[in-house]
């Protein structure tokens, strides 16, 4: 890459955000190039998939954060499947949060944009659900998109159309700078040897293996577990967000089961009995019959997480390396405001009031005070 280029940025993940990221610029005549360490452990693979900036009880700019993107997302994922060809899943379904008494309810921090289900509503919304649950908020504004099977592919497939080159395997291990400015990075390709590649500019979006690329970022890995059951298509229209387990049907009865959330787990590989038996009792506390329903698959994967559970998005201490990790549970709903106010800040586009907020907010200067 041409180091000298003003349009050209090198991308150090070729994960959900890394790939959002590259396609957002690649569209905006940018020369991309994504070095990747390994496709398969990005989390964009593992995610539920789920929209869920209300279900999920998002508060203050997290919250608008999730609006703003979800306000951005039909259009985003528009370009993204006429680019790619490939369909995204992408469905406004609904997400049903259950509660067992009004007072939860009532003190859920969304309540106000949830409609009140009582219990006959609930079980008409939710055919199965299990009687414990008494109350339900509704947000038909959330919903979900199909990450697993098909985001990830189209975002990869838009990017090589837009002509974004990729190294699959580059493991970068080295930022390498001059006068605080990054030039380039040292790189492990995938056939052992270590390659400069030079750059003007760099983001990195390394999900929860950041730290490792840059030692003071405070991000950390939050393993989550899943499994998949197949059901009858259409059983269960809507997500069901329960407390420790959520249902996210997909078109064909294909029922996501998330997910651990595993603190202390590190890096550590691979499904554990205990960790599939919590999503199985998390099955039976939610759709008792689904418990019966033929197992699909079981995987695992890691939410780069921060301190304050929010992402960084912006600026870092070293000139021309920008941030765009930490996006923990929310990175699929996030991933288009993400890209979005990453390319205007390179850019040096007008950012809007919010946008500017979103910098604010989400500086990776927080974490120095
Ligand atoms: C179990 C689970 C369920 C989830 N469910 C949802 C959900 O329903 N909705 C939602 O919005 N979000 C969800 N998420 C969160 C979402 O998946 C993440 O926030 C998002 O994928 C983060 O994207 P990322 O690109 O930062 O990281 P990743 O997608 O993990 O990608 C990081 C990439 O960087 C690469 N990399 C790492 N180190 C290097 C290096 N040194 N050099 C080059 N490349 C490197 C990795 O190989 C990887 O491919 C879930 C996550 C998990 C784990």
């Amino acid at each position: 890459m041409n180091s000298d280029s003003k349009n050209s940025v090198l991308i150090i993940g070729g994960g959900l955000i890394g790939l959002s990221i590259a396609y957002e610029f690649a569209r905006n005549k940018f020369k991309v190039e994504v070095l990747s360490k390994n496709r398969s452990e990005s989390a964009g693979f593992v995610a539920a998939g789920m929209l869920a900036t209300h279900a999920e009880g998002l508060e203050d700019e997290l919250l608008e954060l999730g609006q703003e993107s979800q306000k951005l997302i039909p259009e985003w994922i528009k370009n993204i499947e006429k680019d790619s060809g490939i369909n995204c899943g992408l469905k406004k379904c609904g997400i049903v949060v259950p509660f067992r008494n009004i007072e939860d309810l009532k003190h859920f921090p969304t309540y106000k944009f949830g409609k009140y289900l009582n219990k006959k509503c609930l079980g008409q919304e939710i055919i199965g659900i299990n009687t414990n649950w008494k109350h339900g908020l509704l947000f038909e504004q959330d919903g979900q998109i199909d990450n697993r099977r098909r985001l990830m592919r189209a975002l990869e497939r838009a990017c090589s159309l837009h002509d974004v080159k990729f190294q699959e395997g580059g493991d970068v291990k080295e930022l390498l700078l001059e006068k605080n400015k990054i030039v380039g990075v040292k790189v492990l390709n995938a056939t052992g040897e270590i390659q400069e590649i030079t750059c003007s500019k760099a983001i990195l979006c390394c999900g929860a293996w950041s730290k490792k690329v840059l030692k003071d970022l405070p991000i950390f890995p939050v393993k989550g577990q899943m499994l998949s059951i197949q059901g009858p298509s259409n059983f269960i229209k809507r997500v069901l967000f329960g407390p420790h387990t959520y249902l996210v049907p997909r078109e064909d009865g294909l029922i996501i089961v998330g997910a651990t959330v595993e603190n202390n787990a590190e890096f550590n590989k691979g499904n554990t009995p205990k960790g599939i038996q919590k999503l199985q009792e998390g099955i039976q506390s939610l759709l008792p019959e689904a418990i019966n329903w033929p197992q699909m698959e079981h995987w695992w994967g890691f939410r780069p997480c921060t301190p304050d559970l929010k992402p960084i998005i912006g600026k870092s201490n070293i000139k021309n390396l920008y941030l765009a990790t930490g996006h923990y549970r929310n990175g699929v709903l996030f991933s288009a405001i993400t890209s979005k106010i990453i390319l205007k800040l390179i850019k040096e586009s007008n950012l809007n009031n919010n946008e500017i907020n979103f910098l604010e907010k989400f500086s990776f200067d927080r974490f120095k005070k």
